[in-house]
């Protein structure tokens, strides 16, 4: 079966076929830098890592393109997200910009996310939006107040609403605070904003000074580094509508031709079924997570579910992910291990060889079936399970069929998933520290039974320079790593 995916454009799942044989430019719309990324970014961005990943994997060149959103993201009260920031924190807007630029690409390489192959910013391409923008009025799609704003009208694009499948006489002027434009339909979305002089953020333009509105930035920048027809455009399924509606409406109505052949989203991350998000103020920066969890254990968390679901966090769903991401290290610690100490007789096992390629064949058909990660990480547990018994047979592997075995670990839990590292080393957390932590937290147990605080509280400090934190509860003595970062 050759790769399909589920195309939200036609909400079927196709069979993938890039425009140029070999290619693949994927466009997914990137953070808005106002504050530090939190989990629900990770799911995002992970499992678009892993699109990626795997398009490489099957040999396609991909050009991945993510966009930095530094201006034109408005809140619903009308104000600028980076504004807001720079207020917040007393800085200029281009040091938010900066701060959580350089803070969002530190959390995805720790996450170990390959990076864009292009990261351009919405401020960096205000002459190819006030492009787009011109083209739009020239062809009779736009129009322009006395105020100076620039409207795209959706009365003008028939097909508007053919990605999120709303219809342009269902829409009502919606949940904003102030319907204060004049526009001339209440679906018309801003293409361009007159700006204050005291709005810092602001260009000047054939309609005076002023800003791009949110959704111009992507159109202008995926057509200037993917072409006018995309082969995916990914992003967060919550964007749908208006965001992506708005980017295909003025993509197509420019270049007259189809703007994103599939249309890759993502369902979001959810706290007690309720979406983590900024504003409701129900999130764990990725940075606190990386502080309780290993990067693995991270996105083997996020990859546990299928990318286009919703999925919803707790700290039981996250500690089953570390024990979970952890077995399949300890395998590949002991495989790794004796790989080094085996006597080194060369060759491979030719027979246990030719049993490996049907847990390939499993993983890629999972993959192949729209990015399955769940069940591409169960065909890698099959196999962990038969590596587990050939580790604890009599039968000594030859070096060779060890190396087979580890190349395969690196391809599918590596390459693809990210989530088996190719040096272990570093790795802390496993069943060896489980049991040493067994062994000292006893100790400290009698000695706190026979009322030795002193020496209970010495171990205690000694696990803290090592990184250890003790907590004691009612229902015992738990313990955790104290993550550097
Ligand atoms: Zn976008």
């Amino acid at each position: 079966m050759s790769l399909q995916v589920f195309n939200y454009l036609t909400r079927e799942k196709e069979t993938f076929k890039s425009l140029e044989r070999d290619c693949v430019g994927m466009y997914v719309c990137g953070p808005t830098v106002y504050d530090h990324a939190h989990l629900g970014h990770a799911k995002l961005y992970v499992a678009m890592d892993v699109i990626v990943r795997y398009l490489r994997y099957l040999s396609y060149k991909v050009r991945y393109v993510q966009n930095i959103t530094d201006v034109g993201h408005l809140l619903d009260s009308g104000e600028d997200r980076i504004m807001k920031g720079a207020r917040r924190e007393r800085v200029e807007p281009m040091e938010v910009v900066e701060t959580y630029t350089r803070s969002y690409f530190e959390d995805m390489d720790a996450l170990g996310v390959v990076r864009p192959n292009i990261s351009p910013r919405a401020s960096a391409h205000i002459p190819e939006q006030i492009e787009m923008v011109k083209s739009l009025l020239e062809k009779g799609y736009a129009y322009e107040t006395p105020e100076g704003d620039v409207y795209f009208s959706v009365e003008k694009f028939p097909e508007y609403g053919k990605l999120s499948g709303r219809k342009v006489d269902e829409l009502e002027p919606g949940a904003r605070v102030v319907v204060r434009e004049e526009k001339r339909h209440p679906a018309d979305f801003a293409l361009w904003k007159h700006a204050e002089p005291e709005h810092i953020l602001r260009w000047p333009s054939p309609w005076g000074w002023g800003y791009p509105g949110w959704h111009a930035e992507c159109t202008a920048m995926a057509t200037k580094y993917l072409g006018e027809t995309i082969d995916i455009h990914g992003g967060g399924l919550e964007n749908i509508f208006p965001h992506n509606e708005c980017e295909l409406a003025q993509s197509e109505a420019v270049n007259g031709k189809q703007f994103a052949r599939y249309w890759i989203l993502a369902g979001s991350l959810t706290v007690n079924g309720v979406k983590m998000s900024k504003s409701l103020g129900n999130f764990l920066t990725i940075k606190e997570a990386l502080k309780l969890y290993t990067p693995e254990a991270i996105r083997f968390f996020i990859l546990s579910s299928h990318y286009r679901g919703p999925m919803d966090y707790s700290r039981d769903a996250m500690m089953a992910a570390q024990r979970g991401v952890e077995r399949l290290h300890n395998t590949v610690r002991a495989l790794r291990a004796r790989a080094q100490h085996s006597v080194p007789s060369g060759t491979a096992d030719l027979s246990y060889i030719a049993d490996i390629d049907p847990h390939r064949d499993a993983f890629i058909e999972a993959m192949n079936d729209d990015f399955n990660t769940p069940r591409a990480i169960a065909a890698l547990f099959d196999f962990n399970k038969e590596v587990n018994a050939l580790l604890a047979s009599e039968q000594p592997a030859s070096r060779g069929t060890l190396a087979v075995i580890d190349r395969l670990y690196r391809e599918l839990g590596g390459r693809v998933l990210g989530i088996i590292p190719d040096d272990l080393t570093q790795d802390i957390g496993g069943e060896l520290v489980e049991g040493l932590m067994d062994v000292i937290l006893g100790i400290r147990q009698q000695y706190r039974a026979a009322s030795d605080w002193d020496q209970a509280d010495l171990l205690r400090r000694q696990l803290a320079g090592l990184g250890v934190v003790v907590d004691d509860r009612p229902d015992g003595t738990a313990w955790r790593l104290e993550r550097a970062g």
